[in-house]
């Protein structure tokens, strides 16, 4: 049986990536399945699924965690420390879906007992994708793409040579936002940003959605997933969210990833890799879509996309301040103590004050000064935003 762990169980990716386990009875042997505020949830799929252990990323919820798993069998843990535990755990696959660069750790601790990481949790790539990539050689551990974009793209490269690619295309949606007049946006609210017109995600990769850090996000990820020049990176707004993403190589040829909008399509490949298997997924019938349609990104409205740019030139753990940045911003969004338009304003005042801070990015990308600067930068963005009001 394969022993399996799903870090971030109770969310969006944790909830779809539980559902193809649970449909495979006896394949799985479920080691540690991990969530946040949400108990019950993390408690009931740990019975049925009989994992090992359960894990609370809050330790004042572990009285509650143990309650709810009374007479089970499964063990209880809680707070950062017993995450970073649980991806110690002998397992072969373990599921990154955790949100924000909290997910990085326990996926770095993962990869060091050698296990394949299925990444969701892009914000690792952004902050440390060197780190990610040099622990995962180092142990003989895998990391295989969750995102869409990046599983497409990964898709187009079976049995390609990377010297052949010329460029990448990921696209995007557009968010919640991409047909509302520029001048409204500064009003948006976080319930109007937090509804995306084709997936079904999380709050927080939602309402990145709307302000395209997420696509920002994506960008970095596929420079680092791939290796790739940051010229060879292209986005292209997509309102459909069928295609993917787009490969194109020196021949000319675009090889192109469509699917329906089903994260199960990108986790079951990253499951059962490298077999294809068939998954409970919809067929899309192309004559009933009839139009797929595309445009350039407007960087006027979607400035997060010009600040990922801006990262990648200055490298090091430029990222790392960026996502910390771009976290808190979004704190304070989804608290209305900021406007939407705020968030990128935020991020870039941040970068600017922190990137000329001697010796700050340049620093080598170790766990430490990854969390280190993660700090600065979130209490960076506290200090420009209490400076704006
Ligand atoms: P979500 O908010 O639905 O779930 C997040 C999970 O992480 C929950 O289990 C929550 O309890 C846990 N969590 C939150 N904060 C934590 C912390 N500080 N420490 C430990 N655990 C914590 O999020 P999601 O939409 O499932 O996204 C998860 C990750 O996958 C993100 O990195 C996101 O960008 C990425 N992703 C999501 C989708 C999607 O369709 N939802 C698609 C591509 C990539
Ligand atoms: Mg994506």
């Amino acid at each position: 049986m394969r022993r399996v762990s799903i870090f971030g169980a109770t969310g969006s990716i944790g909830q779809n990536t539980i559902d193809l386990i649970a449909r495979a009875p006896g394949e799985y042997d479920v080691v540690a399945l991990t969530g946040g505020r949400n108990i019950a949830q993390l408690a009931a799929d740990a019975r049925r699924l009989g994992a090992e252990l359960a894990v609370t990323a809050h330790d004042a919820l572990l009285p509650d965690l143990r309650a709810a798993l009374e007479g089970s069998g499964v063990e209880a843990a809680a707070g950062e420390g017993a995450l970073v535990e649980a991806a110690g755990r002998p397992a072969d696959w373990v599921m990154s879906a955790i949100v924000g660069a909290a997910g990085l750790a326990p996926g770095l601790r993962a990869l060091e007992q050698g296990a394949t990481l299925a990444l969701a949790n892009k914000e690792s790539m952004v902050c440390a994708g060197a780190l990610v990539s040099r622990t995962a050689r180092a142990h003989g551990g895998r990391v295989l793409p969750v995102d869409s974009e990046h599983s497409a793209v990964f898709q187009a490269l079976v049995g390609e040579d990377l010297a052949a690619v010329e460029r990448v295309i990921i696209t995007a949606s557009g968010g919640a936002f991409r047909d509302w007049p520029l001048d409204d946006l500064a009003a948006a609210t976080p319930e109007q940003a937090a509804t995306h017109p084709n997936w079904d995600m999380g709050q927080r990769i939602t309402i990145d959605s709307a302000s395209m850090f997420n696509k920002a996000l994506e960008v970095i990820e596929t420079r680092e997933f791939f290796g790739l020049d940051p010229a060879q990176i292209e986005v292209l707004v997509h309102p459909e969210s069928l295609i993917h993403a787009l490969v194109g190589f020196r021949d000319g040829a675009l090889m192109a990833h469509v699917g329906p909008p089903d994260m199960r399509h990108a986790i079951g490949f990253a499951l059962h890799y490298p077999e294809r298997r068939a998954l409970p997924v919809e067929r899309l019938d192309l004559g009933q879509v009839a139009t797929l349609s595309f445009r350039a990104p407007d960087e006027t409205r979607y400035p997060a996309l010009r600040l990922a740019r801006e990262v990648m030139a200055a490298g090091g753990l430029a990222g790392a301040v960026f996502n910390a940045a771009k976290e808190r911003a979004l704190d304070r969004f989804i608290a209305r103590d900021i406007g939407f338009l705020d968030m990128a304003a935020v991020v870039e005042e941040v970068l600017t004050r922190l990137s000329w801070r001697a010796g700050l990015i340049d620093a080598a990308m170790t766990l430490d000064n990854v969390a280190q600067v993660d700090h600065l930068a979130r209490d960076e963005a506290d200090r420009v935003i209490a400076d704006r009001n």
